[in-house]
């Protein structure tokens, strides 16, 4: 990713002030004058995924993995991310699959993965691919399957106010692609006892 020139925390926090104004509130009155600086804070966190790069959290693979050669599925991973669009939050479900050739990675890379491209400002489209695109790469597994389901709240809270709508994407390389049979095991092992989020 291109390197941008960050301003400084300070800037920041002005940028926050002249927001609060544009809202129609007094930055300097007593319950607002912290604002700016927890909310530079917050932003320092939803948005920790630019400063990490993806490629190297999946680098260390353990190829001792005998005769497993089915599927590893993580599902129901809590997702939470920022619309690129309103910069207001999309929460749900992630659903990442593989079926490993003969190279496994621990699973909670898997995960870290996921918030690494959900800390940023996304759609969920591109994050749903860009988690499977970077899997095959560096893993270079037999298949990989992203299931995202997602709550927007730029449709839920503001605009059209659809409020029970989720958003599904998906994203199917190798196997799952190829062979019909292995989206379908995908798809109905997410299904299984999976709650609301
Ligand atoms: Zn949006």
């Amino acid at each position: 990713m291109k390197k941008i020139n960050r301003p400084t925390v300070k800037q920041a926090e002005e940028a926050v002030k002249t927001l609060i104004a544009w809202a129609g509130d007094n930055p300097n009155r007593e319950g607002l004058l912290e604002t700016p600086k927890r909310v530079v804070n917050a932003y320092r966190e939803f948005f920790s995924g630019y400063d990490i790069d993806p490629e190297k959290i999946l680098g260390k693979t353990f190829e001792e993995i005998g005769d497993y050669e089915e599927m590893v599925l993580l599902k129901d991973m809590r997702m939470e991310s920022h619309c690129e669009h309103h910069m207001v939050p999309f929460l749900g479900k992630a659903h990442i699959a593989y079926i490993p050739d003969k190279k496994v990675v621990g699973i909670s890379k898997i995960a870290r993965l996921l918030d690494v491209y959900a800390k940023r400002l996304q759609t969920q489209e591109v994050m749903t691919v860009q988690i499977a695109n970077m899997i095959q790469k560096t893993l270079k597994p037999k298949g990989v399957a992203v299931l995202i389901d997602a709550k927007h709240q730029c449709m839920t809270t503001r605009g059209i106010h659809k409020i029970n709508t989720s958003t599904i994407t998906t994203s199917m390389c190798g196997l799952f692609k190829t062979d019909p049979r292995m989206e379908e095991k995908f798809l109905s092992m997410i299904k299984l006892n999976s709650g609301e989020c």
